[in-house]
């Protein structure tokens, strides 16, 4: 039971914090702390009537809760708050914040209070109940911290999107310099293991001033991959056999962590049970979204997870059982797609669902075609209910790819949907350049970039999905140009996609 007041919280929290601060400490007489909304904001899951607004304070250690004011208003200087409240931050969830604001339709700006600071302002749009017109929309991922800067973050805040999707591999959790590719800083600590490890690994990404940009421009819609929590890790199985017996405590440490830095709706994970995150979300009736979980039920990988073998695949591929989604989540999706009334049906993954097997050869296990028989089902599904205007958002394999979805030959088959692969923010790519002529010539494939990092800004009307990549010059340099290097169209009613230029 705190028997403090707020002003006694607010002055002794200041003071601490000040008085620990080594900048504070070093600006002597002239005392200048730092803010302690060094996190930024962010928001997050729009429906309708609002928005989760997100922010951390960094306090001195001492401080166990801190109150923080938020307001909402309509213009970017707060002449007139449209909403506003208290919240109380508690050490238990590293003082993050998630309040869920309610101020109807409209584009809207907020901010926090705290310790005498005021954060800096976000923007968020609040699409109507029905009637939306338009979205555009960021999908990215992949912001491997060491690897480059985040270039595509400063595009995506210019662009003022009204949401962007996050496919995964928000932070990676290896130690300084593990991936061998041009670093340009480095990570604090070693591999995350602990809550500790995690929330610190978060801090680092987050005092990014891009990222922050392009949380403050818009409402993110987030999911995770796996470096969230390892890479490759598969529901309790680690890429290690030796961690077996602690991996579920780490994985639970870093569901938490997960939690706590992403302006979610979803309640806090329980230890040691799942942790659905698996969920919808809308924009308005013109665009519905699944987002899935392809980590926390899947069954390991198959024959090894052996990358880029032309060796025919192991029996194992095919046995009965093997998911990605788990059944509940296969379900959840199939029926979700089946009774959406939306224009467009959008699924947010993270591996590569078109077939890329080269005469029956898996290259890569850990996405679909490592899982191709529960692919089948959700392909026909699709197909047999005439499920139209699917659009398949993926992640993780750090290339653009532009895919046409068919069930049953891939290069034949009646389209069934069409999928956008957005490339990393700044994680090296992971298949050599020189192979771009040779995806394109899968039948699946419509168009590959592996060159270059960046994302894929969407633009959705009711008549016309058009996808524009954009592509960052040079990882290395803060302030890289951004430029659209290709772009495709989807029309609606043909489930089928084709290069505008580019
Ligand atoms: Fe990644
Ligand atoms: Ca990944």
């Amino acid at each position: 039971m705190l028997q403090v007041t707020r002003r006694q919280l607010l002055q002794r929290g200041a003071l601490a914090w000040a008085a620990a601060h080594p900048l504070a400490r070093r600006a002597g007489a002239r005392r200048v702390p730092l803010s302690p909304f060094r996190a930024g904001v962010a928001s997050g899951e729009p429906d309708h009537l609002g928005v989760v607004l997100w922010t951390r304070v960094f306090p001195d250690s001492a401080v166990a809760a801190i109150e923080v004011v938020w307001e909402l208003s309509a213009d970017p200087g707060f002449t007139t708050l449209r909403r506003s409240g208290e919240f109380t931050t508690t050490a238990d969830h590293a003082h993050c914040i998630h309040v869920v604001a309610e101020p109807g339709p409209g584009e809207w700006y907020y901010r926090f209070r705290a310790l005498g600071f005021t954060s800096p302002v976000g923007r968020t749009v609040i699409a109507p109940a029905a009637g939306a017109t338009s979205l555009r929309l960021a999908a990215a991922s992949c912001q491997h911290f060491e690897s480059g800067y985040y270039a595509a973050h400063r595009d995506i805040a210019a662009q003022r999107p009204d949401l962007v999707l996050w496919l995964g591999d928000y932070i990676y959790e290896d130690a300084a310099a593990r991936q061998g590719a041009p670093a340009v800083r480095r990570h604090e600590g070693g591999e995350a293991r602990t809550l500790s490890d995690y929330r610190a690994r978060y801090a680092q990404y987050k005092s990014d001033p891009d990222l922050q940009a392009a949380h403050a421009a818009c409402a993110w819609l987030v999911m995770w991959d796996d470096h969230e929590v390892e890479d490759n890790y598969a529901g309790l199985t680690p890429t290690s056999p030796a961690e077996a017996a602690t991996f579920p405590a780490r994985r639970d440490a870093a569901y938490q962590a997960w939690w706590e830095h992403t302006p979610t709706r979803l309640a806090p994970p329980v230890a040691e049970t799942e942790y659905r995150v698996y969920r919808t979300a809308a924009w308005s009736d013109l665009a519905s979204f699944v987002l899935l979980d392809g980590r926390q039920y899947r069954t390991d990988q198959a024959c090894g997870d052996r990358a880029l073998s032309l060796d025919p695949p192991c029996a194992a591929l095919h046995e009965p059982g093997r998911t990605m989604l788990g059944s509940a989540q296969e379900q959840f999706l199939e029926e979700r797609l089946s009774a959406s009334t939306a224009r467009w049906r959008v699924i947010g993954n993270q591996t590569v669902m078109a077939d890329a097997t080269v005469n029956g050869s898996v290259l890569n296990f850990d996405q679909w075609d490592g899982y191709p028989d529960e692919r089948s089902r959700i392909f026909a599904i699709l197909a047999d209910r005439h499920v139209a205007n699917v659009v398949v958002l993926t992640g993780d394999i750090h290339l653009a790819a532009v895919a046409q979805l068919r069930q049953g030959d891939p290069g034949s088959g009646p389209p069934i949907g069409v999928e956008f692969v957005s490339t990393s923010i700044s994680s090296p790519g992971l298949v050599p350049t020189d192979l771009a002529p040779i995806l394109r010539r899968f039948p699946a494939m419509v168009g590959a970039e592996l060159a270059h990092r960046g994302y894929v800004l969407h633009t959705v009307t009711p008549q016309r999905w058009t996808a524009a990549y954009r592509i960052v010059a040079d990882v290395t340099d803060q302030s890289s140009a951004v430029s659209t290097v290709a772009t495709y169209a989807v029309e609606a009613g043909t489930n089928t996609v084709s290069l505008m230029d580019g």
